[in-house]
């Protein structure tokens, strides 16, 4: 590598190595990127071989200015194109990865010492990969927390420590996810009214004191408290009084820079060379956005469980029968390792049903389908990016919420933003029927209602990305904070 401009700022960004996490670090690093900063951006080895696979061999050549580093994740190594165990992996990067991401941050200084890249100026951690955070304090440069889950989902998981001192967490038996406990009303966080046990981030549900995530997210949102500031892929007035609780409690300056992609498009970039950057780690289909070119407005059923989910056959079933009654037209997306223990299969009766107007692909470019005027909603496990994707995309939601913060995220979007549905947690065909046909036709009130507040969302997510914006102005104060030291 050439000579550098020495005077750029330099973030080495640090995802924790999943998709949905990967995706809005890779995001933000586009903005700081598109604002003159130098990035590194740290994958884990597992991932990174991943992308290779996914993208081709130069996919993580990168730019000048935009390099790819690697650290190991700790666990052992694989070749599997699947998504890798959560608790170990959680315990695994917060276990290892300290030790060799202060050297590659060694690696870095010396680079920059020889002029070859900029020295360090900040790290961003992600929300669950905080030891970035201490080896930021150990060079003495800023250490930014990105959350890239939801406000209420911080909220929710701020709690842990509150509940485990009361006694209410661990579980005393297992009998308590049935027995009524969870419906316990949580009336104690001010400003937050409608929030029930079974809404708080799923990890509570476990009777082992010990429990891996339980004590993983009472560790994280600890650590967040030492960061310089703290970036959320929200925007203000849409998650409100979630962000003012946080503010309440934690002294960095907290600021909602979201949704990152409308953003993006607000900033003035090279487009050709920034989408030559991408994260995906499933090899996207792309006849599938053909086909919905083909398809008229709001025909199209959109089924996406992101990358983590994982289901029985059973309910797999259970959602291709609704699928298949509904009569709707569907776009549905069905990893290779979404079935539990085994491969997916569709009986020969299912696709004769569907023929013609059901389409199955193992990965999309989900924000191209979203925003495609095809799709007129969405059946959602909730996770944070898909939820906020769908904001933006103005297009209402069938909520199934899987694990962690989806359930948080699944009775806001259905009580306070207006936009969704719930299914489940026992998955019915008829019920999958019912509700596919109430969004799609708007067959009654809250289907009407729901698809009117999913475009008013939008119009507010554009307003707040738009110059003079919130999420705009916000993006200003943090390069403000970030080059205040910077000359
Ligand atoms: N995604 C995608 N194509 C797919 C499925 C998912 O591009 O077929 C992206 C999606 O747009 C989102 C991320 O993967 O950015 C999934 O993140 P999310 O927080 O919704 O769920 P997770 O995968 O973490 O459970």
């Amino acid at each position: 590598m050439g000579t550098i401009s020495e005077q750029k700022p330099h973030a080495v960004m640090v995802p924790y190595p999943a998709q949905g996490h990967v995706n809005p670090m890779m995001k933000l690093a586009k903005l700081l990127y598109s604002k003159g900063f130098h990035i590194t951006f740290v994958n884990s080895e597992f991932n990174h071989k991943r992308l290779l696979r996914s993208r081709g061999p130069h996919a993580l050549d990168g730019l000048p200015d935009f390099r790819y580093e690697t650290i190991p994740d700790g666990l052992p190594p694989s070749d599997a194109d699947a998504t890798q165990h959560v608790p170990s992996l959680c315990y695994s990067t917060n276990a290892t990865c300290l030790d060799p991401f202060l050297k590659l941050l060694g690696r870095l200084q010396t680079s920059a010492s020889a002029g070859h890249v900029p020295p360090v100026t900040c790290v961003v951690s992600d929300g669950t990969m905080t030891f970035s955070l201490k080896a930021a304090d150990v060079l003495g440069i800023p250490g930014v927390l990105l959350w890239t889950a939801s406000a209420c989902g911080f909220v929710g998981y701020a709690q842990y420590r509150y509940l485990v001192d009361q006694g209410l967490v661990p579980l005393k038996d297992e009998s308590c996810v049935t027995n009524g406990f969870l419906e316990t009303k949580v009336d104690w966080i001010p400003g937050i009214d409608n929030l029930r046990l079974r809404d708080i981030p799923s990890f509570i549900r476990t009777t082992d004191p010990d429990d891996i995530m339980l004590n993983f997210f009472i560790g994280q949102v600890e650590a967040a408290h030492k960061a310089t500031m703290i970036i959320i892929n929200t925007f203000e007035g849409f998650d409100q009084s979630s962000l003012q609780y946080l503010s309440s409690i934690y002294s960095p300056p907290i600021f909602t820079v979201g949704p990152f992609s409308l953003l993006l498009q607000q900033i003035p970039h090279n487009h050709s060379l920034m989408s030559s950057i991408g994260s995906n780690l499933w090899k996207e289909d792309t006849h599938c956005l053909q086909w919905l070119d083909s398809q008229e407005p709001s025909s199209v059923f959109y089924v996406n469980y992101g990358s983590i989910t994982t289901m029985t056959s059973d309910e797999l079933a259970e959602f291709a029968w609704g699928l298949a009654a509904s009569k709707c037209r569907f776009l549905w997306v069905v990893r290779p390792d979404l079935v539990e223990g085994g491969s997916v299969i569709f009986s020969k009766e299912f696709k004769e049903e569907t023929k013609g107007r059901g389409l199955i692909v193992s990965w999309c470019s989900q924000e191209q389908v979203l925003n495609h005027p095809a799709v007129g909603g969405f059946l959602t496990h909730c996770g944070w990016n898909s939820t906020i994707e769908s904001v933006r995309a103005g297009k209402p939601v069938v909520c199934w919420p899987f694990f962690a913060e989806q359930q948080t995220n699944c009775r806001y979007a259905c009580v306070e933003w207006g936009i969704g549905m719930e299914v489940g947690p026992v998955v019915e065909r008829e019920e999958v029927r019912r509700v596919v046909v109430e969004v799609m036709e708007g067959s009654s009130e809250k289907g009407k209602e729901m698809k009117e507040k999913a475009l008013e969302w939008k119009r507010k997510a554009e307003a707040a990305t738009r110059p003079g914006g919130s999420s705009y102005q916000n993006l200003e104060k943090v390069l403000d904070m970030l080059l205040k030291n910077f000359n």
